[in-house]
């Protein structure tokens, strides 16, 4: 059975806006010690969804907040992003665990007091959800691997039926995205193309693409993710980084044959 792992956020859903929110939310707590859910200045939103494709992690975004807020330099934003975390973070004298809990909080604050504020936030890319049901009645095992804690993902999944079972969501908590990988291509022996591995952060990709263990894995960036043009330039000239759009995405759970870009000019794949 060919397996197709997906990332959360910048693959299936967009997220930007409820991040620049919730990491507003957050940057309260970091700065005051609490977190009011009042209004959030509409510049702030439209700057941080601009920078979004800095985050790697969503409590990175308490930090990008406090760029923002504090007029920080856009391209020293993008260039120097993790240094200028660690900065922050040893001027607050906070640790990465602090943040990922305040960060948590401030959501959860957020889902408890308007829960359904809070999903309408999300926008799912069209025909991302109809997609994975596609594949999933075409006996594709699915997996959805994201740095969301899990919680945040099965509560936005849960309302669509997608019969990804609970134990193919891993988030947070469950390591990296090469962890997750390695652990599934252990569950079978993996032959070229029996792992699909689809995220819209190139870093990602190249972490996975040069850990021992994962060469089988087929790697794609999705182009309408949260990624640059720089980025996609530079994941079309690597040999095992494929960009995928998400029209071709969507073929994927249309076609039959059940062909993927990468099998063999020769021979289509039949799944059924
Ligand atoms: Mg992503």
């Amino acid at each position: 059975m060919r397996t197709i792992a997906l990332d959360f956020d910048g693959v299936i859903c967009d997220s930007a806006e409820e991040l620049a929110r919730s990491s507003w939310m957050g940057n309260q707590v970091l700065n005051t010690g609490k977190s009011a859910l009042d209004t959030v200045p509409i510049d702030f939103i439209r700057r941080f969804i601009e920078l979004r494709p800095v985050i790697h992690t969503g409590f990175e975004g308490i930090l990008l907040a406090e760029m923002i807020v504090n007029d920080f330099d856009d391209t020293d934003i993008r260039s120097d992003f993790s240094s200028l975390c660690s900065q922050l973070a040893a001027r607050f004298r906070v640790e990465r665990e602090e943040l990922i809990e305040m960060f948590g909080a401030a959501r959860d604050r957020w889902i408890d007091d308007d829960i359904d504020g809070w999903i309408r936030t999300h926008q799912f890319y069209p025909g991302t959800i109809d997609t994975i049901k596609r594949l999933r009645e075409r006996m594709v095992d699915l997996a959805i691997i994201t740095t969301k804690e899990k919680r945040f993902a099965s509560r936005l999944l849960g309302p669509f039926d997608l019969r990804v079972s609970e134990d193919r969501v891993f988030g947070l908590a469950e390591g990296t995205k090469s962890d997750v990988l390695l652990r599934l291509s252990s569950e079978a022996p993996a032959t070229a193309g029996s792992i699909i591995f689809i995220d819209d952060r190139l870093e990602t990709l190249e972490t996975i693409r040069d850990t021992t263990g994962l060469e089988m894995v087929e790697l794609y960036l999705a182009s309408w993710g949260y990624n640059s043009m720089e980025q996609r330039k530079r994941a079309e000239a690597d040999s095992r980084i494929n960009v995928l759009s998400l029209g071709e995405f969507i073929e994927w759970g249309k076609n039959k044959p059940y062909r993927l870009p990468s099998d063999s000019q020769t021979a289509s794949l039949e799944i059924q």
